[in-house]
């Protein structure tokens, strides 16, 4: 037997097993899609069956064993049910939502989707993953606390960030600190070293790169990535950065512009895309959240959607 004939005997011995593993796959995951389906059913059902203690009248102890028993469903999920339910009883959009996407999504917006934003929260839901869905509604609720401020023009947002900031200084470094400081403020002092760096970033700048290929080059990487040390630069985010996102969508300049190149985690990338940033040509600390979706023009709505399906697709960095 030559060794052509010897594998190709192998790959029809091989191939049944692949041909089995491949259907044994196919199988699990239609069965798993269904029972997430008919899981979402008995959730929606759950409120009822506690109303009218169905489960009592069928000889259970409680609704958790009720629960459990004939539907599988775990303790802390009929109680987190009971809970999104009682949320959602009276906002008809938020049950849809559950129906299709199930209970995990709703947590996050709850307890602040009101009968009139009910329809808004539904359509972030259905076109948000929950950790976006989540990342939102967190700046949202920020922007409802900080809204006394907003036309005022005095907001005293960030007056406790210093303390909050829980430095954790070596003993000779905050010695040198405290004599370059001398008789100045910290304001001062923090202000002159952040010029400094500023300066410093600028000096080694490098160029808008057009005509671009998406592979953004190390050196405006590593320029962009010096203003966060490697964070997000959503206002107050201390995530890692993710994506280095294009304010100036790249699919329309074919630029790498240093200065639109934003590095942001992945929650407040798709947030962009989701057309929800406000003043996102400006430098990010300008950032606010937008309560309500305005995309300026079709063609940037285009682009977005582009990047929304090209995720299933090839490496994040370059879609966006
Ligand atoms: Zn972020």
């Amino acid at each position: 037997m030559t060794n052509s004939t010897q594998n190709s005997a192998q790959n029809l011995v091989q191939n049944p097993n692949q041909i089995l593993e491949k259907n044994l796959h196919a199988r699990f995951t239609f069965y798993g899609k269904n029972s997430l389906k008919w899981k979402r059913k008995c959730t929606l059902l759950l409120p009822e069956i506690a109303k009218y203690r169905i489960w009592e009248k069928k000889g259970f102890f409680s609704i958790y064993e009720y629960a459990a028993k004939l539907a599988g469903m775990s303790h802390a999920s009929v109680e987190a049910a009971l809970w999104a339910m009682k949320k959602v009883e009276d906002k008809p959009e938020l049950r849809r939502v559950i129906e299709e996407k199930g209970i995990e999504i709703i947590r996050p917006i709850a307890n602040i989707a009101t009968q009139e934003t009910a329809k808004f929260w539904a359509e972030k839901a259905m076109e948000m993953s929950r950790n976006t869905l989540a990342a939102y509604a967190k700046e949202y609720k920020k922007s409802e606390r900080s809204a006394p401020c907003a036309g005022s023009g005095i907001c005293h947002k960030n007056s406790d960030l210093f303390s909050d900031l829980n430095l954790q200084i070596k003993p000779e470094i905050a010695e040198k600190l405290q004599k370059l400081k001398g008789q100045g403020s910290w304001d001062d002092l923090m202000e002159k070293f952040i010029n400094l760096y500023e300066q410093k970033l600028e000096e080694n700048k490098p160029q808008l790169q057009e005509n671009a290929k998406e592979y953004i080059p190390a050196k405006i990487k590593n320029y962009v990535l010096a203003k966060t040390n490697n964070t997000c630069a959503f206002p107050d985010c201390m995530k890692p950065y993710e994506i280095l996102h294009h304010t100036e969508r790249f699919a329309l300049t074919h630029e790498h512009d240093p200065d639109s190149l934003i590095p942001l985690c992945k929650a407040h990338e798709r947030m962009a895309h989701a057309g929800l940033i406000e003043n996102e040509n400006q430098s990010p600390e300008n950032w606010r959240i937008k309560t309500t979706a305005d995309k300026t023009t079709e063609k940037w709505q285009k682009v977005d959607k582009w990047v929304t399906q090209c995720y299933t697709g090839k490496s994040a960095e370059n879609c966006a």
